[in-house]
């Protein structure tokens, strides 16, 4: 059966506004750091009747009848995630996103007023890790830690250290949404040693980096939890998942998970995880993980040369931050609202210790996972930086903004989107 005649036939207009978005996706340039296009596989397991299906508890242990194949398809996403990360014995594949994933993690291992140790928000860290805006944050206390010096990107050990011993957290929280270098997990679990604390990474932006062999597993170091969404370089549907090291941590997650948090599963969601976590097994995934990082190397050359200063230096991921403010004299704001007009799309995004507002901060983040996957290379991302360099400059002037706008759609219509 043709699922987008039967889409036309009965609603027009939810169908006129899917047309109107894959024409965005397709002229569009995709440049937000979080975002991906999931395979024409992955579509087809969402759009499926599993999505039918109630499935409340664990494979094997449902509270329904009809679980035949639901508990095939939870099993083989549990054991190719395991697979892909090698080091987890337990995963849990049921949050419905990364912010539930974190949750539940909390809920699981801390009591109300205890302690967690995460990065700080304007450094990189993530409104999950404990922003006062959130919900997490009335329940539990969340204490930081910031890079030491912004040029090179390291994160200060020494002060971790320090607060560590000082505020004795549970847990000792890796992890980002806006960090663009390496971390050193050894020195994370060896202060976690120190403290008694749990080390737990929060991967969900680079977890298809890991899987594709290009940066280290935090298992390698002996961390005890890793979360993840499921929808950023991993490129799979919008998800969540926990990962842990001992089976003792993970039956505390999956009670807590379910049905500590959350009610049935989305079981057309964990299908399309286990095709992405299958797809991502393989040695195209790796090189796609690869040029993922070598897309954001050319845009970091391109940028020095131009004396764009990015924070932290550069990049070792798929992301750059960039001082927007210092380096073309516009706020963060105005050049994502420029580079709007000429269809690319990325973010405003704060830096470390921003004086300006959340609203309208000094910098821009952007990321070369998206556009890697419909095919760019180092030469498409050259291209890509010196057209943001461009915009920035020339971001009042909407003349010069049509002509780039033209340049870019007709670069882009190039390059297929997966599954359109
Ligand atoms: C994106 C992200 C999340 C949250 O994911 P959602 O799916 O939006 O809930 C959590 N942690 C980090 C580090 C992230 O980058």
């Amino acid at each position: 059966m043709d699922l987008r005649a039967a889409l036309e036939k009965e609603d027009p207009q939810v169908y006129s506004a899917l047309c109107g978005e894959e024409k965005r996706q397709l002229e569009g340039m995709e440049l937000v750091a979080s975002e991906n296009y999931v395979s024409p596989a992955v579509l087809a397991a969402l759009g499926s009747i599993f999505t039918n299906k109630y499935s409340e508890g664990y494979p094997g242990k449902r509270y329904y009848g009809g679980q035949k194949y639901t508990d095939i398809i939870e099993s083989l996403a549990i054991e190719r995630v395991i697979k892909l990360f090698p080091g987890a014995k337990t995963a849990n594949v049921q949050p419905h996103s990364g912010c539930p994933a974190n949750e539940g993690v909390y809920h699981a291992v801390l009591e109300p007023g205890d302690t967690v140790l995460g990065m700080d928000l304007s450094h990189g860290g993530h409104l999950s890790h404990g922003h006062p805006v959130t919900k997490m944050a009335k329940l539990f206390r969340f204490v930081r830690y910031k890079m030491k010096d912004i040029e090179t990107g390291e994160i200060d050990y020494d002060e971790l250290r320090e607060v560590a011993l000082e505020e004795k957290p549970k847990i000792i929280l890796a992890g980002f949404s806006a960090y663009s270098r390496e971390l050193d997990y050894k020195k994370f679990r060896e202060i976690a040693d120190e403290v008694g604390a749990l080390a737990m990474m929060d991967m969900a932006h680079i977890a298809g980096l890991i899987a594709g062999k290009q940066l280290q597993n935090p298992f390698e170091f002996g961390f005890d939890i890793v979360t993840s969404t499921t929808h950023k370089t991993l490129r799979g549907p919008r998800g969540g998942i926990i990962l842990t090291n001992s089976e003792e941590l993970g039956g505390k997650i999956n009670k807590t998970i379910f049905p500590g948090l959350q009610g049935g599963p989305h079981m057309n969601n964990i299908a399309a995880k286990a095709v992405a976590f299958g797809e991502a097994d393989t040695p195209e995934f790796q090189m796609y993980a690869q040029q993922v990082i070598k897309n954001a190397k050319a845009m970091e050359n391109e940028f020095a040369k131009n004396n764009v200063r990015m924070i932290a230096g550069g990049t070792d991921n798929h992301l750059l931050l960039i001082d927007a403010v210092s380096s073309w004299d516009a706020t963060g704001g105005e050049v994502e609202t420029a580079l709007d007009k000429v269809h690319m799309t990325l973010n405003k995004n704060a830096i470390a210790d921003d004086p300006r507002s959340p609203f309208d901060p000094s910098g821009i983040r952007l990321g070369t996972p998206a556009m890697t996957t419909r095919g760019f290379t180092e030469k498409e991302f050259t291209q890509v930086a010196q057209w943001i360099i461009a915009v920035a400059k020339n971001h009042a002037d909407d003349a010069k903004l049509a002509e780039i706008a033209e340049e870019v759609k007709t670069l882009t219509a190039r390059f297929p989107v997966p599954g359109m």
